[in-house]
């Protein structure tokens, strides 16, 4: 007997990716940072909206440059014919310097053995390889200390194959609104930038902030901002919603598997965690914490169903979820359910799911899995 697999993307469980919304975000970011580039931080798999997909539109409409965090992603870009610069954020290991010269990435450098590998490489391969300097005033993740950094370009800034295009620091406290903080790693930044330029050490590209800096804060923009989770409609604190109007990107929808009654003190799904008290219908979602739907959510958060709200009750398990949908009438299976979006008048946000698992929307989002499909709009 043979088998031909032609049923693999039947899931009734998709995330529909709104490209025009995506559109829409990423020019109202352009308009708030008209002097300056913009870098579409679209890491982590354009926060969980398909990288592929998500970068051709920002480049497309406008995005002068990428982020990603790993060289696999900025290697798929290329492969799908993306020419603009692409930023590797994160440090990497000396081993890929072949892949960043060949696929011709941008990498963020700090550390000797990275930039003597990627030295290496351009020379071999004839090419020459952009970098950028990172600067670390304060987040304490990559980066050369300030007080370090002349010393750093006097050892490695002549190396041969390299064009020193740009120099940049990221913010660890922007979000929280913390401004002294902010504004301190600011003035290191560019005490560290002028201190170099005083050695001849130029860098025509000087780039901090993310989305909260792209939306707040203009006089810090600088040649470049990168934002990441504004482009996909989340503003990273509520109090930036009358700045700058963003329109969430991802819906995320399945259908209702099975419903089912049971009477009361009847215990619901593993461990038991959620008891009926009077007799109530109960409806299964086939999705789980395998799909990225996160088992924080067991007994705290809510779906949609015909326009209502249901709670999630019991524990969710890998693939399945239970949901109380008692109050709800003629529900029957095969009923469409929401679980980010909106429904007839009520709406589930990535701020609520992040609200209900105490997380952040950046989380709730990049958690979604590669086997949910995701279908573009
Ligand atoms: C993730 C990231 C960003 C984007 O941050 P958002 O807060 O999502 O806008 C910008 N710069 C760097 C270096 C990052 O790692």
């Amino acid at each position: 007997m043979m088998y031909s697999l032609t049923i693999t993307s039947h899931s009734p469980t998709r995330a529909e990716v709104d490209l025009s919304a995506f559109k829409e975000n990423l020019q109202a970011l352009k308009k708030a940072a008209k002097n300056s580039m913009l870098l579409a931080v679209i890491k982590t798999n354009a926060y969980g909206h398909g990288i592929v997909p998500i970068g051709r539109k920002a480049v497309d409409n406008g995005a002068e440059r990428l982020g990603v965090t790993t060289v696999e992603e900025g290697a798929l870009l290329r492969e799908n014919g993306i020419n603009v610069p692409i930023h590797i954020l994160s440090s990497i290991f000396p081993e890929r310097a072949a892949d960043i010269v060949t696929y011709d990435l941008t990498a963020s450098v700090s550390n000797p053995q990275l930039l003597n590998a990627i030295s290496q490489e351009a020379v071999h391969q004839k090419k020459n390889a952009s970098v950028h300097l990172k600067i670390d005033t304060g987040l304490h993740r990559f980066g050369i200390e300030p007080e370090r950094a002349v010393d750093f370009c006097n050892s490695c800034y002549h190396l041969p194959g390299l064009i020193w295009e740009g120099i940049y620091t990221h913010f660890s406290s922007a979000d929280e609104a913390d401004w002294v903080t902010t504004e301190k790693q600011y003035a290191l930044f560019m005490e560290t930038v002028s201190k170099l330029e005083g050695q001849r050490f130029t860098f025509p590209i000087r780039h901090a902030g993310g989305s909260t800096i792209t939306i707040e804060r203009s006089d810090m923009h600088l040649d470049m901002v990168r934002p990441g989770i504004a482009l996909f409609g989340f503003h990273p604190a509520s109090r930036q919603q009358n700045l700058i109007s963003l329109k969430p990107v991802m819906k995320l929808k399945s259908k209702l598997l099975h419903v089912r009654e049971l009477p009361p003190k009847t215990a619901v799904g593993y461990g038991g965690s959620y008891v009926t008290d009077t007799t109530k219908k109960i409806a299964v979602v086939p999705i789980g914490f395998g799909d990225g739907y996160q088992r924080g959510l067991s007994n705290k958060g809510e779906m949609l169903v015909r326009g209502k709200r249901a709670q999630i009750v019991g524990n969710i398990s890998l693939d399945q979820t239970l949901i109380d949908v008692t109050h709800i009438p003629n529900v029957t299976v095969g009923d469409e359910v929401v679980l980010l979006g909106k429904q007839k008048d009520e709406e589930i946000t990535a701020r609520d799911l992040a609200d209900w698992m105490d997380s952040i929307v950046d989380e709730v989002l990049a958690s979604l899995m590669e086997r949910i499909r995701r279908v573009y709009v």
